[in-house]
């Protein structure tokens, strides 16, 4: 028998985890944070490395794995889809709860995680277990774990597909369907189809966007939107300053293009950034250490902003933190002088990204821009496309993988409910075989 939790990420945008349990034995797919508890707590002075794990479930930041303590000694291994903090985050801290069960995921997710690990300090005891895209692995005498290669907004993403003597689940957080991904491989849409004529007993599914009509557009675009703004403006006596996710390695690759075709100097400056970086060399997926400078450190960040100014700033590119107006990144330091710096009128900052919907993003965000604009900076935002699947990517998925139910997941239950008229309008019955949930729902299929 199968039996699943909802344990995070069901009431809210964030903070994935979820567990499958077939007979005696229980797999975990992520483990991530709910990054805005994080952000508010320390913008009221709260220090994150001040809080024990219960702390931080008590503030909403991490899943409450407590629903599942009685399955505790039945966890064979935890596995994660994609590097992305609201998938991996809360591993450091979950993680010793389940000590005996390995960390399974890509490599790139892999050496994300242990940097994270490393960079806290923290002793964790689970062993870590690389498995490639599309690549199979046995944690059991009766499951199996398969990666099947998806496209996201970060590279090495997968589904994974559970293999287990009633069938296969399938846990799909988070994917778009992209023919043309700027780094890494396109979707195993023919994996996906065999799947569909086995038998997939669940389907967990990547929800956030099942409202939005068509199909989201390819990473491809998003490159050709950049271009048309890093090449097609006038910026010849001007710095050019960029900013994305800094686990977007494709998206970091397409400034470096264009950056380069405009014989510019570019310079990254910003821990995260240097921590994604590494990361993704040492996954052997990209190499940006020998093209760009990557500065993660505070005063030589100062240093080279100075030789900027003296240097010319229309010779260089500038990537950096601060997509978010987070207030400790490096752009936010930058526009109110915690950083030495003079933006000149007409200097451009391209905001190659969308704020996320959170109150304290939002007000983090308009503030930054505000503060540019004082600067006459020219702002050129939402050069971006989307890492997560439409409702038209969805209907195909349900197509291809044909499963006997479906539970919508990464957004709270008035979003789920567009995945669920969907499957509807695909035959399935709401309760029956299509299931909304919040979180620490447990349910037998
Ligand atoms: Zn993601
Ligand atoms: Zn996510």
């Amino acid at each position: 028998m199968i039996e699943i939790c909802t344990i995070g990420g069901y009431s809210e945008v964030g903070k994935n985890m979820t567990a499958v349990k077939v007979d005696e034995e229980v797999v975990i797919f992520d483990m991530g944070v709910f990054l805005p508890k994080i952000i508010n707590f320390e913008e009221e002075g709260g220090d994150r490395r001040d809080l024990t794990t219960d702390g931080l479930i008590k503030l909403g930041a991490i899943p409450d794995d407590t629903v599942i303590k009685h399955w505790k000694g039945k966890v064979k291994a935890i596995v994660f889809t994609h590097c992305h903090l609201d998938h991996v985050a809360a591993a450091p801290y979950l993680g010793n709860n389940y000590p005996k069960a390995p960390m399974i995921g890509t490599p790139f997710t892999i050496e994300v995680l242990k940097r994270m690990v490393r960079d806290d300090g923290i002793d964790l005891k689970n062993k870590f277990k690389v498995l490639n895209v599309n690549s199979k692995i046995k944690i059991t005498k009766n499951l199996e774990v398969e990666f099947i290669n998806m496209t996201h907004s970060t590279p090495q993403t997968v589904m994974i597909a559970l293999h287990s003597k009633y069938g296969t689940v399938i846990y799909a957080n988070d994917f778009k369907f992209d023919n043309n991904p700027v780094v890494g491989k396109k979707p195993n849409l023919e994996r996906l189809k065999e799947l569909g004529k086995e038998n997939v007993v669940a389907l967990i599914v990547d929800s956030l966007y099942s409202q939005r009509d068509g199909k989201t557009p390819s990473e491809k675009v998003a490159r050709e939107m950049l271009k048309d703004v890093m090449l097609g403006t006038e910026s010849s006596e001007n710095l050019i300053i960029a900013t994305t996710f800094a686990s977007h390695i494709a998206r970091l690759k397409s400034m470096i293009d264009f950056g380069k075709v405009l014989n510019r100097k570019i310079v990254f400056f910003g821990r995260s950034l240097e921590k994604y970086i590494d990361s993704a060399e040492k996954a052997g997926l990209v190499k940006f250490s020998n093209q760009v400078e990557i500065i993660p450190q505070k005063n030589d960040i100062i240093k080279k902003l100075r030789e900027i100014e003296k240097q010319g700033r229309a010779k260089y590119m500038i990537v950096c933190t601060g997509n978010q107006g987070e207030s400790e990144s490096v752009l936010k330091k930058m526009a109110d002088s915690r950083i030495p710096f003079h933006f000149l009128p007409f200097d451009h900052v391209i905001f190659s990204c969308r704020t996320i919907p959170e109150p304290v993003n939002i007000k983090n965000r308009e503030r930054l821009e505000e503060e540019l604009k004082k600067k006459k900076v020219r702002i050129f935002t939402d050069i971006h496309s989307s890492g997560h699947c439409f409702r038209e990517d969805l209907r195909d998925l349900i197509h291809m993988v044909k499963p006997k139910n479906i539970f919508p997941a990464h957004v709270p239950p008035d979003g789920q409910k567009y995945l669920v008229e969907l499957a509807e309008e695909l035959g399935y019955k709401k309760n029956k075989n299509v299931f909304v949930s919040e979180n620490g729902v447990f349910r037998k299929i």
